[in-house]
């Protein structure tokens, strides 16, 4: 059996919709688990739902709501005919959900209130593809994965009871496969044991799609992404980008630790685990190769670029002109971790210590703040952060020739460059 993953791209139409139905009409026959996310921006404007209520604005809260409401209802309209009032049922039911929760007071904290409200965006998206795949000939059973994927209580960043869950897939998935063959569910929400919803985290619909992948050992994960494949720098910066037709697991989890935003990070390590391969393949026409990730090595792949914006450089000198030593850069771990900072890039030396990291105002002026009673501290923002994985020296001059460079880092694989003015 395979897993499908569509994001929010893929659904956010009725003519997108109808080009998921095209795609899964060549899979007709197989065993299929389809994991969807909610439709185009709609986890964007559930957010502000929960800011509006957690801010005491009842009646703006409501309003958004109604907003999103509309717009899933028009969907519906559009798609459905035979379905339409099952439909309007289940969609109903979920709106009451929220409108009730948002008639309340807020009590507790932010973090729960934003999984109750912002599950329900593929909770309605699941509902009306589902119902018009049925309508469009290709059969298949609606799964509220909030039965099937237990986690913990850490609201908005989730962790997977995996023994629970594996067991829920087993007694309950499997045999839902073997009855209907395609079984079409949501990413990136479960639940906890007293039934209360939870999110994974940003973009987590591709990291469930891998934990059903790993739990019912599919032969492969496909990604239908609005573009062709992974690409070896980012399409919109660079004209000249070419398609990756291969990776392997590790290669993909640098991209996106270096800052790529190809794949959810969290989301290899499952496959990895089971050896399951990964299809990056194109929407707008299922019949191009894609990606493929798996964990074969592989020689010469070309340079691949990742640029980082937004970054913030902090030196720090050694106060006194003694050496770096030991203990200051223990103290400093230490208030990095502290500070809940993971550094892009770091570089230690005779007297400094430079640290790139995103810029996080609060949290650098904290940081900068603490590090001035050990260091003199100097901050610099507006600055870029290159890496080049594979690089070659003439890339490497073509790309940071006429630029500031404030740091560098090489190894013999990858290469990394802070800079001033791109
Ligand atoms: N809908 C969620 C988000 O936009 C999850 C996902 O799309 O993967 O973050
Ligand atoms: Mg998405």
């Amino acid at each position: 059996m395979k897993v499908f993953k569509f994001g929010g791209a893929s659904v956010s139409s009725t003519e997108s919709i109808r080009q998921v139905a095209h795609i899964l009409k060549s899979y007709q026959g197989e065993e299929l688990l389809i994991v969807i996310s909610a439709m185009g921006k709609t986890t964007n404007a559930l957010e502000k739902v929960v800011e509006a209520f957690y801010d005491n604005k009842k009646e703006a809260a409501l309003q958004l709501f109604e907003a999103i409401k509309q717009s899933h209802l028009t969907t519906a309209k559009y798609l459905l005919v035979k379905n339409f009032n099952e439909t309007l049922e289940q969609l109903t039911n979920f709106f009451t959900e929220v409108e009730w929760l948002l008639h309340d007071k807020p009590v507790q904290g932010f973090d729960y209130y934003y999984d109750q409200v912002v599950c329900i965006g593929e909770l309605l998206s699941t509902v009306i593809v589902s119902a018009y795949l049925n309508e469009a000939g290709f059969a298949n059973h609606w799964v509220d994965v909030r039965d099937i994927i237990r986690t913990d209580d850490n609201f908005r960043d989730a962790n997977i009871d995996w023994h629970y869950s594996g067991e829920k897939v087993e007694n309950v998935v499997l045999p839902l496969l073997k009855e209907h063959k395609v079984i079409v569910t949501q990413g990136f929400i479960g639940s906890t044991d007293e039934n209360e919803s939870t999110t994974l985290g940003r973009e987590g619909s591709d990291y469930t799609a891998a934990v059903f992948a790993n739990l019912l050992n599919a032969e492969g994960q496909y990604i239908w992404k609005d573009v062709e494949g992974v690409m070896n720098a980012d399409p919109k910066l660079f004209p000249d980008a070419q398609l990756l037709s291969e990776l392997n697991y590790d290669e993909v989890i640098e991209m996106a630790y270096y800052g790529a935003q190809v794949i959810h990070p969290k989301t290899i390590k499952p496959l990895q685990n089971k050896g399951i391969p990964l299809y990056v393949k194109c929407f707008l026409n299922k019949d191009l190769p894609g990606t493929v990730i798996h964990k074969k090595s592989l020689k010469g792949l070309p340079p691949i670029v990742v640029l980082k914006q937004n970054q913030v450089l902090i030196q720090l000198h050694s106060k006194d002109f003694s050496f770096v030593g030991e203990k200051p850069v223990a103290d400093l771990y230490q208030l990095l971790a502290d500070s809940k900072i993971k550094p892009n890039l770091m570089q230690t030396g005779a007297v400094t210590i430079q640290i790139c990291l995103d810029n996080q105002t609060e949290k650098i002026e904290k940081l900068a703040l603490a590090a001035a009673g050990i260091f003199e501290v100097q901050v610099e923002k507006g600055l870029t952060l290159l890496t080049i994985r594979h690089y070659n020296d003439v890339m490497l001059q073509k790309m940071i020739t006429g630029k500031t460079i404030e740091l560098m880092q090489q190894t013999p694989e990858t290469v990394q460059v802070v800079l001033k003015g791109i």
